[in-house]
Order: structure tokens, then C-alpha cells, then sequence
């Protein structure tokens, strides 16, 4: 029976365990005893494969349409194994729109492996190839840009690449696979920070990797098991279960996403208004007709500029229900800018070259009832008098990247499993 991917979310492979239980058992063993010195049995080293981790991957290749998925310890991790493609002497293109995280292994840990990376504007697919180098073996870019929300033609763009022999990844964490599937639309590799919607829950920390041809499983493989980046059993339990729920919380947290989009569209005082589907977004119409149906929707990340570092700030901090977070894709709602949190390990010149508004506010919107999300904004807003402040010509005022500033404030209450603090 072919089954809708929402189905298949509630019914992982453990039909081959021991006692078929419904809920994946968390093998912490990291050996596993062997009936013969010479021939192996499924397992034998967690490193090397885990039945948790296992269940896991199956389920994250159905997501993504692939044929193997890899489970890292972080996003980053995940980004890191797929730079292991490349030799001293190579080349990234990537476009200019890209997580902070992603830039800081570019700019401070490739650049001594030998590996250049050129950022270009990829918005038209044959200008940014016309950018590659004979010694340009990857291009890279997010389908919507972190945090800027600009939207790329990914099959115009893999099939620019896949013409000059180019290998492609793309970093599909704002979208998730229930929106976009790359693979489909001709990428090579797909990675995720599944520390976003995947988990869903910020108690987990993992990043994801999916591909769809042997050499590059076998690459990644040799990646994750030669240098022990693959995630822990307990983590891989928590994201598998997490992923039972994606579908559902992904519908909240998007129509939840649009309407406020919606809201923030029609405050005049607001500067800019960022949100994938909403009919001023530049590429809305792309996304629609690369999406996997007309309903997919454009994630639940919104952005807005105000005009003044001075107003986004004091708006953020006048939210009562959105916590001052970095990172998005949780349960919960929370607002952030990006130039001094998620984004402020990014070299000075490389934010000022990639057009980061310092002003930029990033809303990332949970399941909450969306008449409580929007009063608060409401609330916000007036407190503020964006109204006044928003038409003065933008100021810079010194402020302090989060990461210095701050105590840590836990996502997550009991036990220290969560990883998400504002820190
Ligand atoms: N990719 C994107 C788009 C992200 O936003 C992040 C983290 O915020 C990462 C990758 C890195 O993921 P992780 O924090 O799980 O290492």
C-alpha cells in the first residue's frame, strides 16, 4: 500500500525488533556481542551503527525521498561532513543568504583545509554558476534564505550546476521536507538542522544529511563512523520521536506563520514585512511551483525591519509571550535579531557585505493560539510607538551580541537535556 508521508511519520520500521514495540527502544549499549570472532551481526560499535539511530535514518530517508540519511550530533556537524567532499584547492559557491553558523565554518575553518568559498547572489541560477571556477566542486545555498527569506529556483540552479559537473547541497531547515524536497528537484544534497522543526521540542541537538547516490552515502558514511560525529542513541530516540509529530505541529506553526505575516503586512508603521507566501515576497511564485503540493505553505519563520536598531530591540524585549531566543523551529514562540544573536559570529565584514539589516527582527512562531500570539505583538507594537520611531532615518546603537551578554535561560525545564539556551 503506498502511504502519505504523514502516515508513514507515525510508523517507523521497528517491526524487526525484539517484542515489536510501539515506541523505538533506546539502545545505549555501544557494543554489541557477536556470535562469531569472524562474522558480524547487524551491530557491533554504536559509532559504527545503532538499531536507534537506524530507525531513525529510515525515517528521515522517507522524508526526504532518499535512499540513505545520515544522523550527525549538530547541524553544524552535518555541514562539516558534507565539506569532507572536498580537497585542498576546491571551491564552494555559495549564495550570500546563509545561517551564521554555516558562514563561521567557511570563513574560519575551510580557509585552513585549503577550501576558498566564494558567496555570490544566486537569485538568477545561470549568473551564480557563471561565478564557478574550474576548481568550484560544490555549490551550496538555502532554498529561503536564514534570515532574509530569499527564495532560490533550486532546479534552475541544480540543473546549472549538474550541466558544469558541479556537485549541489542545499540547507533545507527552514522549509523541512514536508514543504520542499530537494533531492526531487535535482539537488545532490540535502542537510538539516534537525535541531529545528524535526525535533521540534528544542531537547535535542542533531543535524541531518540525505542523499540519493551510493558514492555520496558511502562519503558520508566513512565521515560519520571515521570521525564519530554520528548522534547519540538517546538523542536519536527523541528526534524519531519528534518526528511523529512534524506534520501536525508544521500545519499550526504555519498557519499561525501566515496569519501574522498577514497582521505585521498591515501595520504601515513596519518597515518590510518578510514571509514566504505572502504576495509581496519576492520568488513566492517559485517556491509555489517547487513545493511538494499548492498547500505546502512557506515555514514559520516571518521577518520585519522597523527602520531603527533601537525600535527592533525595544519590541523584542516588549513581547510577553515570545522569549528572546536565538534558533526557531520549536513549539513555543520566540523573536530575535539576527545581526546580534544568531548571526553575530559572522565576521563584521561578511554581515555588512551580505546586507544583514541590523534591525532585521526574526519571529519564529509556534503552536500557540493565534489570538494570543497576536495580541501580544499588538501589545508590543503600541508599547513601543513603532509609529514614530519607525520613520526616523536608522540609527546604530551599540549592543551587545547575545552570546556575551546573557545568563543562560533553559528552553526546556527538567532534566539538563536541554541544549537551547540563549548563551
Ligand atoms: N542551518 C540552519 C539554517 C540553522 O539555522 C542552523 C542553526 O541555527 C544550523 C544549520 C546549525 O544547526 P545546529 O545548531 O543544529 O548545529
Amino acid at each position: 500500500m503506498s502511504l502519505h508521508i504523514h502516515t508513514k511519520l507515525v510508523h517507523p520500521e521497528t517491526a524487526g525488533l525484539q517484542h515489536k514495540p510501539t515506541v523505538t527502544p533506546i539502545y545505549l549499549s555501544s557494543t554489541f556481542d557477536q556470535d562469531s570472532a569472524t562474522a558480524f551481526g547487524d551491530f557491533d560499535y554504536s559509532r559504527s551503527g545503532n538499531p536507534t539511530r537506524q530507525v531513525l535514518e529510515l525515517q528521515l530517508a522517507e522524508l526526504e525521498g532518499a535512499k540513505k540519511a545520515f544522523a550527525f550530533a549538530s547541524g553544524v556537524a552535518a555541514i562539516a561532513a558534507v565539506t569532507r567532499f572536498l580537497k585542498p584547492g576546491d571551491e564552494i559557491l555559495a549564495s550570500n543568504d546563509l545561517y551564521g553558523g554555516t558562514q563561521r565554518i567557511f570563513s574560519t575553518i575551510l580557509p585552513d583545509r585549503g577550501v576558498d568559498v566564494r558567496y555570490c547572489n544566486a537569485s538568477n541560477a545561470d549568473r551564480f554558476l557563471a561565478a564557478a571556477s574550474l576548481e568550484t566542486k560544490l555549490v551550496y545555498f538555502e532554498p529561503v534564505g536564514n534570515p532574509m527569506l530569499t527564495i532560490y529556483d533550486v532546479r534552475a540552479i541544480a540543473d546549472a550546476a549538474r550541466r558544469r559537473g558541479i556537485l549541489t547541497a542545499v540547507d533545507n531547515t527552514l522549509l523541512t521536507p514536508l514543504n520542499l524536497r530537494p533531492l526531487d528537484l535535482g539537488i545532490d544534497i540535502v542537510i538539516h538542522s534537525a535541531t529545528k522543526y524535526i525535533g521540534g521540542h528544542s531537547d535535542v541537538t542533531a543535524g541531518v544529511v540525505a542523499v540519493n547516490r551510493d558514492d555520496l552515502a558511502e562519503h558520508l558514511y566513512r565521515t560519520q563512523n571515521g570521525e564519530g560525529c554520528a548522534l547519540a542513541p538517546f538523542d536519536a530516540y527523541q528526534l524519531e520521536r519528534g518526528l511523529r509529530t512534524l506534520a501536525l505541529r508544521l500545519e499550526r506553526q504555519q498557519d499561525n506563520a501566515r496569519r501574522i505575516a498577514e497582521f505585521l503586512a498591515g501595520r504601515s508603521e513596519l518597515r518590510k514585512v518578510r514571509y514566504p507566501t505572502l504576495p509581496t515576497h519576492p520568488g513566492k511564485d517559485t517556491l509555489c511551483q517547487q513545493s511538494v503540493s499548492k498547500h505546502a505553505g512557506g515555514g514559520a519563520v516571518v521577518c520585519f525591519e522597523t527602520g531603527s536598531v533601537d525600535t527592533s530591540r525595544r519590541i523584542v524585549e516588549a513581547l510577553k509571550l515570545f522569549a528572546i531566543r536565538v534558533s526557531f523551529g520549536t513549539v513555543s514562540s520566540s523573536a530575535s535579531l539576527p545581526f546580534y544573536m544568531s548571526h553575530a559570529s559572522v565576521p563584521e565584514k561578511e554581515r555588512e557585505r551580505h546586507a544583514l539589516p541590523r534591525d532585521l527582527v526574526r519571529l519564529s512562531i509556534g503552536i500557540e493560539h493565534i489570538d494570543d500570539l497576536i495580541a501580544d505583538l499588538d501589545q508590543a507594537l503600541r508599547a513601543v510607538d513603532v509609529g514614530e520611531a519607525g520613520a526616523r532615518v536608522p540609527r546604530e546603537i551599540e549592543i551587545k551580541p547575545a552570546t556575551v551578554a546573557m545568563e543562560p535561560h533553559v528552553v526546556v525545564s527538567p532534566v539538563q537535556s536541554a541544549f537551547e539556551v540563549a548563551s
